[in-house]
């Protein structure tokens, strides 16, 4: 970390960067800062630069406020569109501590780096590889986002059509700076929408690298006159921005879930995790899907799956196994949505999975059939079951299950239920456009 730390020094020396933002998310993943100024580094580094707790939703109470930051040094960036002759500002993640330098129980990241630790107290790393997919509408003159798309391209189009190119070759550019690997960058399938994947990394590099990610693209977004959103479904009728989690284990160096000698090339592993998935995934969609409008994205049609099933291809499935093997086997999870708080969504996955290894639990059968032509009495033949239809039905099954408190931990799980169902309750005593429009003309 000394190393580390000499090269944080140079680098700030060397590029004149004089402001350091200290981040970190509250309990629905948002994104928070403080700025302080780069001479204070080293308080930065001891832990010691401290912020009211109670002013963050779902943190602390006001008599029990006084939280810190601890930052993580392996995510020191400085931002490319702060640089400019003789200045810059940098930024930092960081961990929330108590007074008494713990862990803050409440804060996201330590949730999911005891997730981490319970995993590799059996031996294994937890790999992820998400994959974001957003729209970009136009904003007014004031910066506020308007109901226009940006463009009407679809998947893979080129220029004339996909309007968002330069805007993802600047994301592209200010995340290759922050020491990103890109793989890819494309239109999507629906108007308007876009995605750029970053290389998989371990669970908690992922989860700082989606939250980054997310921070990029609305900011470099607004430098175009856009306005970028990670809401699930922002438009009726055409495909939602899904968050498409490829997770694997590692154990001594090797991917836990390649086997060359099975059908499937899919070790025992890999199958009690994907059974792990399934079994819990209804206790835990109140997390990867975590709005009301979660659940407009998840139903048949739009490439985002509604039922409870597994498959080696089939993209109407909830879980895919994507075609790579050896050191690139994974089970894609089609479920979450970028909205989902990436530290809170990484850690349930896992665990949901983990619950699988260890119970030694065995999946149904893979369905290889198209699951959303098939008739309500042929997936009842098969057993196969919905994802919650609402967040109300979500949060109710979260609340049954045990992995959301067994992996949220006491704190995070009673302000994430009470938070989500204010949210519901609000939705649910609503009266719509929708309703309007189709109830008071007729009764
Ligand atoms: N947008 C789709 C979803 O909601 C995914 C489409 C794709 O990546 N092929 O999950
Ligand atoms: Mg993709
Ligand atoms: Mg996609
Ligand atoms: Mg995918």
């Amino acid at each position: 970390q000394t190393g580390l730390l000499e090269q944080i020094k140079e680098t700030i020396q060397q590029k004149n960067v004089e402001l350091l933002h200290l981040q970190f998310v509250d309990i629905e993943g948002i994104l928070k800062h403080v700025t302080v100024t780069a001479e204070q580094l080293d308080d930065v580094v001891g832990g010691k630069i401290m912020f009211d707790g109670s002013s963050i939703k779902g943190f602390s109470p006001i008599n029990r406020s006084d939280l810190y930051l601890l930052p993580d040094l392996n995510t020191f960036a400085v931002l490319p569109w702060t640089v400019e002759e003789g200045y810059a500002e940098a930024r930092f993640l960081c961990s929330v501590t108590n007074p008494d330098g713990t862990p803050f129980e409440g804060d996201p990241r330590n949730v999911l780096k005891k997730t981490v630790e319970r995993a590799a107290e059996k031996g294994y790393t937890i790999s992820v590889g998400p994959e974001l997919e957003f729209f970009l509408f136009k904003a007014d003159e004031h910066g506020n986002p308007t109901l226009e798309l940006h463009d009407n391209g679809g998947y893979f189009e080129p220029s004339p059509k996909d309007l968002g190119e330069r805007v993802r070759l600047e994301i592209y550019r200010a995340l290759k700076a922050m020491g990103f690997t890109i793989e890819a960058s494309h239109h999507e399938v629906a108007e308007g929408q876009h995605e750029i994947n970053f290389k998989y990394a371990d669970a908690l590099g992922a989860a700082d690298n989606a939250t980054t990610y997310k921070w990029v693209v609305k900011t470099i977004a607004g430098k175009f006159g856009l306005h970028a959103t990670f809401m699930p479904k922002p438009v009726f009728g055409i495909n939602g921005s899904g968050m498409h989690v490829n997770i694997s284990l590692f154990k001594d160096g090797e991917n836990a879930f390649f086997d060359p000698n099975d059908a499937n090339q899919l070790s025992a592993t890999a199958y009690q995790f994907i059974a792990g998935l399934l079994k819990n995934v209804k206790h835990f969609a109140a997390v990867t899907n975590p709005l009301v409008n979660s659940y407009k994205r998840l139903v048949p049609g739009y490439e985002a799956p509604c039922y409870i099933a597994w498959s080696a291809s089939n993209r109407s499935a909830l879980i895919r196994i994507p075609a790579k093997r050896g050191m690139a086997t994974r089970v894609e999870l089609r479920c979450p949505d970028p909205s989902a708080n990436p530290y809170l969504a990484y850690a349930i996955i896992a665990a949901a999975g983990l619950d699988g290894v260890e119970k030694g639990l065995t999946p149904p059968a893979a369905i290889d059939e198209d699951i959303f032509h098939m008739s309500e009495e042929r997936r009842a033949e098969l057993g196969i079951d919905n994802l919650p239809e609402n967040l109300g039905a979500a949060i109710a099954a979260f609340e049954d299950g045990e992995i959301g408190r067994a992996t949220l931990g006491e704190h995070v799980f009673h302000e994430y239920v009470a938070m989500k169902k204010d949210e519901w309750n609000s939705y649910r005593t609503a009266v719509h456009a929708w309703e309007i429009e189709r109830y008071q003309g007729k009764f």
